[in-house]
């Protein structure tokens, strides 16, 4: 989500598509805004396809890519949460592939993705061109808190991670090849997402996203595949979940004195910029601190046995 209007088209290049492990493509975002990594993990007889690219007509050229891919296989798509340019092109899928997603993730679809569609129609003409005919689908496949996907030799492992970036991120594991898909849990080369957008929408907990990437790292992937950004190894895991820490400790260095918190954003921002001055994304910085203001430690231990949110579907 972008805070200026977007001039360029939020495309999708399959042409750029590349192999990261046996059977495995990654068609990457190559840096542009509002263009995720898509995934299309191969099986015996079954094809996954991870997140859609934004609107209809970014999915058409996924699915396109992917029923090539594919050669008779049977399709199958997820999508790691219900973002626009992770999800707002399943549409085209459903007659071609099996969606299947989280309960927590179908949840986030009815009730936050109308309004998601409003305020992304406002992001400049590019963006309200790629959304033009857009309708939310059900997902023909829920699960709860985990799911085993075989593909034929090899199985996927689809799982929410409960609430973090979103109410419903789900994170999808191809074990045999040590590769994790994170959706926006993770990004490569920019500062965290985070949609904090009071009293819109602050389903975003910087806190348990610090304990969701603690959990991902100890499982140890050998290849991290971030909602944008380049594909890289599992150190990049501790690199957003230490960015992360250090985003909540100076926010709460700061809060309880008296100044604000426009003024504890600008000075945590300066801070971050210059020990990350490489990352884009910088306006969500603030974001972040806004969130972490909103956070007490004790809500970590009453966020840390709480289901999913499967209970809100
Ligand atoms: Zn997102």
């Amino acid at each position: 989500m972008p805070f200026e209007p977007l001039t360029h088209e939020p495309a999708v290049d399959p042409g750029q598509a590349r192999e990261i492990a046996r059977d495995l493509v990654v068609i990457p975002n190559r840096g542009v805004e509002l263009v995720p990594n898509i995934g299309i993990i191969g099986g015996e007889h079954s094809v996954l396809v991870v997140d859609t690219g934004l609107g209809p007509g970014n999915a058409e050229k996924v699915l396109a890519f992917a029923t090539e891919y594919a050669r008779g296989r049977e399709l199958f798509l997820t999508t790691t949460h219900f973002h626009p340019e992770h999800a707002f092109g399943a549409q085209v899928f459903a007659d071609e592939a099996t969606y299947l997603v989280n309960r927590a993730q179908a949840a986030d679809l009815v009730h936050k993705g109308p309004g998601y569609l409003g305020m992304f129609r406002g992001l400049g003409a590019p963006v309200a061109r790629a959304l033009d005919g857009v309708t939310l689908i059900a997902p023909d496949k829920i699960y709860d808190d985990a799911y085993d996907l075989d593909l034929g030799g090899r199985v996927v492992w689809l799982e929410a991670t409960g609430r973090a970036h979103s109410k419903g991120d789900q994170v999808v594991t191809v074990p045999d090849a040590g590769v994790l898909f994170t959706g926006d849990l993770v990004e490569a080369g920019q500062f965290s997402i985070f949609p904090w957008f009071p009293p819109y929408d602050t389903d975003v907990s910087g806190l348990r996203w610090i304990e969701v990437l603690r959990r991902l790292t100890a499982t140890g992937p050998d290849l991290v595949v971030p909602g944008h950004g380049d594909v890289s190894g599992r150190r990049i895991l501790t690199d957003v979940r230490e960015y992360l820490e250090l985003l909540r400790d100076e926010t709460w260095k700061r809060r309880d004195s008296a100044v604000s918190e426009e003024t504890i954003a600008a000075e945590v921002e300066a801070l971050m910029i210059e020990r990350h001055p490489e990352w884009e994304g910088q306006d969500w910085i603030a974001k972040g601190v806004g969130c972490f203001c909103s956070e007490h430690s004790g809500h970590q231990a009453a966020g840390a046995g709480e289901a999913p949110e499967s209970a809100s579907a």
